[in-house]
Formats: structure tokens, sequence, C-alpha cells
């Protein structure tokens, strides 16, 4: 199974990731929480990309792309992968095409999770108050809004004229939100 889940900041792409990719059994790969990781080890990449997530900006794309490509070159991604927060721009896009066009297969789904503006601002001040991630904060979460609009929303129309599309509502308990996720992905990949 080879996935991506998208959507807009606080639509539960994290939480939601890890859940459908261990119903597949393949690995979640999110590029958000690469970087996370390299940020709090204080490698050469966190510095990098530190400063440019707590302001809500994108990393450059050909940053982006490297760390990607090699993680789907790892073992355990062969048999395939639930991508979560990548491709954020037409570039990844192209990039990711291109990839897995020499190995692995094209992807088979293109998962959106689908929340209402006023759920997600909500949503993500609660997350500030328990995880203090250093992007949200009430700037940087506005300006996560802009570039996702400007940026990632084009792509949703991308995968639409590709068939790949799979819409889901977003809203409801955790494990509601993965069963109709699940449910919805089996549908799409068996009507192939
Ligand atoms: P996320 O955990 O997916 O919300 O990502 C957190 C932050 O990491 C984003 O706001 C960006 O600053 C950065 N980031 C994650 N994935 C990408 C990507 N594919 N392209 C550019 N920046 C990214």
């Amino acid at each position: 199974m080879r996935m991506l889940i998208m959507g807009p900041p606080g639509a539960g792409k994290g939480t939601q990731g890890v859940e459908i990719a261990r119903h597949y059994g393949v690995p979640a790969i999110s590029t958000g929480a690469i970087f996370r990781s390299n940020v709090e080890r204080g490698t050469e990449l966190g510095l990098v990309v530190g400063q440019l997530m707590a302001k809500g900006e994108y990393v450059p794309d050909e940053v982006t792309i490297k760390i990607v490509a090699q993680r789907l070159a790892e073992p355990d991604a062969a048999a395939g992968f639930l991508l979560d927060g990548f491709p954020r721009t037409v570039p990844q896009a192209e990039a990711l095409d291109l990839l897995l066009a020499e190995a692995g297969g094209p992807l088979q789904a293109v998962l959106s999770l689908l929340v209402e503006t006023e759920t997600l601002v909500a949503r993500m001040l609660k997350r500030a108050e328990i995880e203090h991630r250093a992007d949200d904060n009430e700037d940087a979460i506005r300006r996560r809004f802009e570039v996702y609009q400007a940026e990632t929303a084009p792509l949703l129309d991308r995968y639409s004229g590709q068939g790949l599309l799979v819409e889901v509502d977003g809203v409801g308990a955790v494990d509601q939100v993965t069963a109709r996720c699940a449910a919805a992905l089996d549908a799409k990949v068996q009507g192939r």
C-alpha cells in the first residue's frame, strides 16, 4: 500500500497517519516528525529547519525531498508506506512521482481529511497547551494556514484529477475517524 495523508494544519494527519499505517502494516513517514526530531537532537538539519518551522514557514523543497528520498530507500518502505505531510508543494509532488517511478510503483490512494477551519483552530490551540509545539503559537498557526492554502491545497486537485483522492470526514473520536478512513481506503484500493 503506497498512500498519502493530506489535510490542513490540525486536521489530525499525524494521529490518523500512525493508526492507518498500523492498519495496513506499513511505516508512517512524517516529514514534520523527522524535522522535529532533528530540532530536538540539535542536528545540522535541525538548526536549518527549526526557525522556519517555528514561524510556520515551509522547509525548502530541496531539503525536504532529499530527506524523503533517503527515508523511502530504507528497507521497511519497500512493501509500502504512508506519507504524512509530504508532498506539500507542486515540486515535491513531481519529485515524489519520479522517485516512485524509479522504485516501488505509483501511489494508490491520497487520503484527504476534511475538517472545518473553526474546529481546526480550536484543536491547535488545545494542542498548544498540551504539547508545547514551537509552531503552535497564534502567529505561526495563522501563517501555516496561509501557506497551506497557497502551496498545498492545490495538490488536492492534482490528485483528484489522477483519480487518487479519497475524502473522509475528519471530525469525531479518533477510532471512529480511523475506521472511516480504513473503510474508504479499502474500497478505493479494491475498486482499482
Ligand atoms: P507537520 O508536523 O506535518 O504539521 O509539519 C510541521 C512543520 O514542518 C511544517 O509547518 C513545516 O514547517 C515543516 N514541514 C513538514 N513537512 C514539510 C514539507 N513536506 N515541506 C515543507 N515543510 C514541511
